[in-house]
């Protein structure tokens, strides 16, 4: 056996785990979109392709059943019946006998006009159908182009990921039972794919650069997300250690369990509200376990990323009034589709940009794309009427764009309420604080608004010029640079002014060396991870907020 050997990264979702590596490669595709392919060899292929994933599927089917894993079985079942779909079949034939195509490329073109549909049926079920028809036809091109595929829905036993990228929609989306830990080679604290281990509970390190090279399937390794370091081949000692570290983390949360079910308030009696973030609708539950006293921030981005086309207004309706429904009399703060920067879409052709970051994002693209921004607006307006809804905008630099969002609206509202259709009169309306100069002109955003909620993920990177996504400047994302506590300090200043009120929805909301920091400036509501919820709840517990000469 080989030696130990450490590594570190960036620590960035809490907890330690230890377990085996499982590392995800990407499938590699080579796109010949191109024609005059042997009709006879491509049906061949594509047929062969057929037979060795339903038999795949049918072994991975007995293995769930002689464990009766009902849940599994059904899954399979669904993966057998569109493995043997003659529409889908049907059409990807169709589509070789035609242009002549690679049965890869004609498979790919048939599922993404399939998805589409399955995705605008305006049905749950249907919606959740076309991730199985994702995961099947992911099978199908691994067998065509001959490359193994890592299946995360095949886990039977745990381990930590390690992966070069993971997006932050395939971490939303792992399943806890198995993934214990995550381990990237890029990333930052404040990346989307670290905030989604956080929300998940799943310890991680990114920006592990070169982890890679040091690592194979089944390795073991020891993963410590607080201090941000993996350990390869650990020794008997270095294992024992890690152990009691785990079983004091576990005590640690059976301790913060009596916080779960509280009202969060100081030491002084003072009512803070803490929300959880929501990015899919699985969290939901999690967000009502850990205690949620509301969701501080639905990143309403996910459900674009999560489909194959725009979902149209009844499925956005949908999601959204299950959320308000079950969250119901809580507050909930819905953000408008954040794209762009990390979080894109497959199925939109967004210009190719220098700086994602500061381009065409939040709500410069919703404006750009008002029939789109106009559809999740009638959508979260007719959900109003299920519970307690605020609706927020992200990335406002000016207040130009406030005014002409917030119109939008109103107009929205106003056809509505015309059309018979009952909606809450009671929707607040605020603006995210995540550009500084959205900071520096809180005085003139407070006009059009009912709250801020002041994103600190961008803020920070947008202050102090360091990339949140980047390592390599990690050092200059300071949350506590008085660069940034100055433009918290005119946002907060600004509320009070205008007899608005003031939530935190970044990572620092559940950071507790900024939170008395935040609270004393007076904040009032925060977003975390609904893992988090009990922790914050408890130190808040402890803080004594009335010497604070400034009132909340
Ligand atoms: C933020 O910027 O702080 C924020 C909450 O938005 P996101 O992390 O989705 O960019
Ligand atoms: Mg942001």
């Amino acid at each position: 056996m080989t030696d130990s050997f450490i590594l570190t990264g960036i620590a960035a979702s809490p907890g330690t785990a230890i377990a085996p590596v499982l590392i995800l490669r990407e499938l590699e595709l080579n796109l010949d979109s191109g024609g005059g392919h042997e009709l006879a060899t491509q049906l061949r292929r594509f047929a062969e392709a057929r037979n060795i994933v339903r038999e795949q599927i049918m072994k991975l089917r007995e293995e769930a059943s002689a464990q009766h894993e009902e849940w599994t079985i059904k899954i399979f079942d669904s993966h057998l019946y569109l493995a043997s779909d003659p529409e889908l079949l049907g059409s990807v034939e169709n589509r070789i006998n035609e242009n002549g195509v690679r049965a890869e490329y004609a498979l790919l073109l048939s599922r993404d006009e399939f998805a589409l549909l399955l995705e605008n049926s305006g049905s749950e079920m249907m919606v959740e159908r076309a991730g199985d028809l994702r995961d099947v036809t992911n099978r199908l091109i691994a067998v065509l182009t001959g490359q193994k595929q890592e299946d995360l829905s095949e886990l039977s036993g745990e381990v930590i990921l390690a992966a070069h990228e993971l997006s932050p929609l395939e971490t939303a989306q792992l399943d806890t039972k198995f993934v214990k830990g995550i381990i990237t080679e890029t990333g930052g604290y404040s990346c989307h794919t670290a905030i989604m281990a956080r929300s998940r509970g799943i310890p991680a390190v990114t920006g592990s650069r070169g982890i890679l090279g040091l690592l194979e399937s089944g390795l073991q390794v020891i993963l410590d997300g607080d201090e941000g370091w993996v350990r390869g081949r650990p020794g008997e000692a270095e294992l024992k250690t890690a152990r009691e570290k785990l079983a004091e983390q576990l005590l640690m949360k059976e301790h913060l369990k009596a916080f779960r079910d509280k009202k969060t308030q100081s030491l002084d009696g003072t009512s803070v509200n803490i929300g959880s973030h929501l990015g899919r609708l699985s969290e939901l539950d999690d967000a009502l376990r850990f205690g949620a006293e509301g969701i501080g921030l639905f990143r309403t981005e996910f459900l674009f990323m999560e489909s194959s086309g725009f979902p149209n207004e009844d499925v956005q309706f949908e999601a959204y009034r299950e959320v308000l429904e079950r969250m119901n009399p809580r507050p909930v703060i819905i953000r408008t589709m954040d794209i762009g920067g990390d979080k894109t879409l497959s199925y939109i052709d967004l210009p190719a940009e220098d700086n994602p970051f500061l381009g065409v994002r939040g709500i410069r693209y919703s404006l750009r794309n008002p029939e789109i921004f106009r559809v999740q607006l009638r959508a979260l307006l007719r959900a109003s009427a299920y519970g307690n809804l605020k609706i927020m905008f992200p990335m406002v630099s000016v207040p130009e764009e406030l005014k002409e969002a917030r119109n939008i609206v109103d107009d929205e509202a106003e056809k509505l309420r015309l059309g018979g259709v009952h909606i809450s009169q009671d929707v607040e309306i605020g603006v995210m604080i995540e550009v500084p100069s959205a900071a520096l002109l809180a005085d003139e955003l407070a006009e059009h608004v009912d709250f801020f909620s002041i994103g600190t993920n961008d803020l920070i990177q947008y202050t102090m010029a360091a990339d949140r996504m980047n390592d390599e400047v990690a050092h200059l994302y300071q949350p506590l640079n008085p660069a940034v506590l100055r433009l918290i300090q005119m946002v907060t200043d600004a509320s009070r002014k205008h007899g608005l009120w003031t939530g935190v929805c970044g990572e620092m909301a559940g950071d507790p060396e900024a939170l008395p920091l935040l609270l004393g400036l007076g904040v009032r509501e925060l977003s975390v991870g609904a893992p988090q919820i009990p922790a914050v709840r408890e130190l808040i517990s402890r803080l004594n907020l009335k010497n604070n000469n400034l009132k909340g």
